[in-house]
């Protein structure tokens, strides 16, 4: 079914777009720089298939930090949760989403799977013998999920990345330091570029939005595509951690499950209703996107979406 331009949700986007100039694109990944910071758009996808958009919504974005709850959501499939839990912890840290600081207060074990000490932890624990198995492992799910086996990822911003990740390259050395990741540190940021690499369009992460949504089940094609116990600690840590260290405003002015990324993307679940898809790459200082946020603000108010 295509996805039908909505006038109200046009006029909401026209409002939060007014809040791009308060933000700037992310350049430390020099490729992301290119974006464009006006951009907005929003796509809502329903378990029956409907779909509601505005704004450009053909443009692709890379996942980036969203990616961190997909991985997670595949390890926890084909790890477990003790084996992967005995690695990562559940906690929140308050800190930014690369900060190093809280690995030094011991054990090193990273607090949570979506700040990048805790993601890299993630990404070391998809099975298989190479990169491209590891990687393909996850590209099937994440196809699966949007049911879209076109999905890729962007060579020039995995590359770009891979240039330029001193920081998480210093935290994976800290991790094998303390045996928490065992392999070859290139190896591992590899396969974590390419994963932050994926690219979409905002009805896919709508999609896969939505079938976090509806607990792991994809409500169109009767498939389960995860256990509602995996669907249930995605969703858990979104709403904890999904946001960084912005998590707590974040639960008290939308109080949604939603997972953001440096690229601009926010993906939201919307418990038993919907999956939410935005792009907007001006961020703030935390790396949200700065329209992103205001117009999940309005909409949460508009439709009182807020779990609490
Ligand atoms: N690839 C990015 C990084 O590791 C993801 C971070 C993000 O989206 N916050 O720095």
């Amino acid at each position: 079914m295509p996805c039908q331009t909505n006038g109200d949700l046009q006029l909401i986007v026209e409002e939060a777009k007014k809040y791009t100039k308060l933000g700037k694109v992310a350049d430390y990944i020099p490729e992301l720089g290119k974006a464009n910071p006006g951009d907005l758009s929003i796509a809502i996808h329903y378990p029956d298939g409907r779909c509601i958009s505005a704004g450009d919504i053909d443009k692709k974005i890379t996942l980036q930090s969203i990616s961190k709850v997909i991985s997670l959501a595949l390890v926890l499939m084909e790890r477990g949760n003790r084996y992967v839990f005995e690695r990562v912890g559940m906690e929140p840290t308050g800190d930014p989403f690369n900060s190093i600081a809280k690995l030094e207060t011991m054990p090193a074990k990273p607090l949570n799977p979506m700040i990048n000490a805790g993601a890299l932890v993630v990404t070391h624990m998809i099975k298989g013998d190479t990169v491209e198995e590891r990687f393909n492992r996850l590209l099937g799910f994440i196809r699966e999920l949007a049911d879209d086996p076109s999905i890729g990822y962007c060579e020039r911003i995995a590359s770009s990345e891979l240039e330029a990740a001193d920081l998480n390259r210093a935290l994976c050395y800290f991790l094998k330091q303390h045996n928490i990741i065992k392999e070859d540190v290139e190896i591992l940021l590899d396969l974590y570029t390419k994963q932050c690499a994926i690219e979409m369009n905002c009805l896919d992460l709508a999609r896969i939005g939505m079938i976090f949504a509806m607990d792991g089940m994809d409500p169109l094609n009767g498939k389960r595509i995860m256990p509602d116990d995996v669907a249930r600690i995605c969703k858990t840590f979104m709403v904890t951690c999904g946001m960084y260290n912005a998590s707590g405003e974040f639960a008290i002015k939308i109080g949604i499950p939603a997972k953001s990324g440096v690229s601009g993307g926010i993906m939201g679940s919307v418990p038993g209703k919907f999956g939410i898809g935005i792009f907007g790459p001006a961020l703030d200082e935390k790396g949200n996107s700065v329209a992103g946020l205001k117009l999940l603000e309005f909409l949460s108010k508009n439709y009182r979406l807020s779990m609490f």
